[in-house]
């Protein structure tokens, strides 16, 4: 089974994921935790050139391109293997931040960006995502501009949102919506509650 968290900054991925991954660790489950940017060699390398502020101006389909670059290697050497062997695997952040980032946000044809993105991930998609939906004045608010992203415009991260929210919309089967501004306890009580007839499988 695989399981994705999307959504913009602040909005609490890296906790949810985290104990998502703990739940289901807890009742057995073979879980690997993941991320993107950079969770692998080839990735780290990637993550510090697209966010590091020292890199400067990036052509747009440059950075859209090293962002998949992380991601073909991520799904090839991590994800697809673990899922090869039975565990479930969560993400945090996939192909939806791309479409998001560098699609809305770059404003890049999106119908372009899926098809190029589905090239690089073999096709692989989640079997649930969940969105982490927050409005960017509050989210943003928690890392003042750390890398070259944070530092884009209010507007940037709304586009992005709103990606974020029509992709769920189109395919509501997969997505799962929640309110980021709710308490970890009810983020993290709903995502089980979702997850759990995705194990029975
Ligand atoms: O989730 P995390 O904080 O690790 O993401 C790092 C940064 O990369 C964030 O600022 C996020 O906005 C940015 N990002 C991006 N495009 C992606 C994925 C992440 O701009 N496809």
């Amino acid at each position: 089974v695989f399981i994705c968290f999307e959504g913009g900054e602040g909005g609490g991925k890296s906790t949810q994921s985290r104990l998502l991954r703990d739940a289901l660790a807890a009742e057995g489950y073979r879980v690997l935790l993941t991320f993107e940017p950079g969770d692998t060699p080839v990735g780290k390398e990637m993550r510090r050139i697209v966010l590091s502020p020292e890199t400067g101006a990036l052509a747009h389909k440059t950075e859209f391109l090293l962002y998949l670059a992380d991601k073909s290697e991520h799904v090839e050497t991590l994800v697809r293997p673990a899922l090869d062997r039975g565990e479930v695997v969560i993400t945090d952040r996939y192909v939806d931040s791309t479409l998001a980032y560098q699609g809305a946000g770059r404003a890049l044809d999106a119908g372009e960006l899926e098809e190029v993105a589905a090239w690089a991930t073999g096709g692989l998609r989640p079997h649930l995502t969940v969105v982490l939906d927050l409005e960017p004045e509050a989210g943003l608010g928690r890392f003042e501009g750390r890398d070259r992203i944070e530092g884009e415009s209010l507007e940037f991260h709304q586009r992005v949102r709103q990606s974020f929210l029509d992709l769920a919309a189109r395919d509501p089967e997969h997505y799962l919506v929640l309110d980021a501004r709710d308490s970890i306890e009810e983020i993290a009580a709903a995502i089980g509650a979702r997850v759990a007839p995705l194990l029975d499988r």
